[in-house]
């Protein structure tokens, strides 16, 4: 398939239509954001490996009976995915609590919570994305029952999926993001997964290998997508 114009350019990955109005062409950027556009900066690398790192899940997933966006590999940073129209919802499951949910609950942060849990918030950079609950998507028209039904329940098994797979490579999952698109009238998983969007900890030392490195100032940035990249041994 061939690359045509750039369609829209985000934070972290630019899109690209392709001569098929079904699929187009992702290009993984190494420019990293963190709250809301307003910390900036470039992880080396990184682009690689969430490309990669994110195909090969998709790929895992597929086989899991997850259907997902992602067609081909191009190259180390493009993909060639199916060109779906994005639910506006980030899709957040948390196994632990971290970030945002420690500090709304008061739950230290690595406190292992007693089930997985589901939210979501509303794709909107102007407002922040806030955080949005079922009855409130209903009623806004962001997605339908069905689409919700179908959304939690593919969330769920992705999260079983990963857990177990990042078990394997001494990784805790504890939380992660996810985005769905719409697909012909089916529902798919679409965007990345990746340290980007996934909080990662090493099993033993629970070592953060993930992007709070960097939006905490912690140092070894680079280093930690590396080393994730380095245990899934897709070289
Ligand atoms: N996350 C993300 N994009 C966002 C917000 C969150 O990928 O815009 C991911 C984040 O990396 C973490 C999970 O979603 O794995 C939960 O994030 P949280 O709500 O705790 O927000 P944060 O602390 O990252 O602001």
């Amino acid at each position: 398939m061939e690359k045509k114009e750039q369609l829209y350019e985000g934070k972290a990955k630019k899109v690209f239509a392709t001569d098929d109005a079904d699929y187009c062409i992702v290009s993984y950027k190494d420019d990293a954001t963190a709250f809301n556009g307003e910390k900036k900066g470039t992880i080396a690398g990184k682009g690689v490996v969430n490309n990669r790192m994110s195909n090969m899940l998709c790929k895992l997933l597929e086989q899991k009976g997850v259907p997902s966006h992602y067609v081909e590999e191009l190259s180390d940073r493009e993909t060639l995915v199916k060109k779906v129209d994005i639910v506006p919802l980030e899709v957040i499951i948390r196994n632990t609590a971290a970030g945002s949910f420690s500090k709304r609950f008061g739950i230290a942060e690595g406190t292992k919570l007693k089930c997985p849990t589901l939210e979501y918030c509303l794709k909107d950079d102007a407002l922040g994305d806030p955080m949005i609950n079922d009855t409130q998507i209903l009623a806004i028209d962001a997605a339908t029952r069905e689409e919700l039904d179908k959304i939690a329940a593919m969330a769920y098994k992705v999260n079983e999926v990963l857990i177990e797979f990042f078990r394997t490579i001494g990784i805790e999952l504890i939380d992660f993001k996810i985005e769905f698109g719409r697909f012909h009238g089916d529902i798919i998983l679409a965007d990345e997964i990746s340290p980007d969007t996934c909080r990662l900890w090493d099993i033993e030392t629970h070592q953060k290998l993930d992007k709070d490195r960097f939006r905490r100032d912690m140092g070894g940035v680079e280093e930690a997508y590396a080393e994730v990249f380095k245990r899934l041994n897709l070289d």
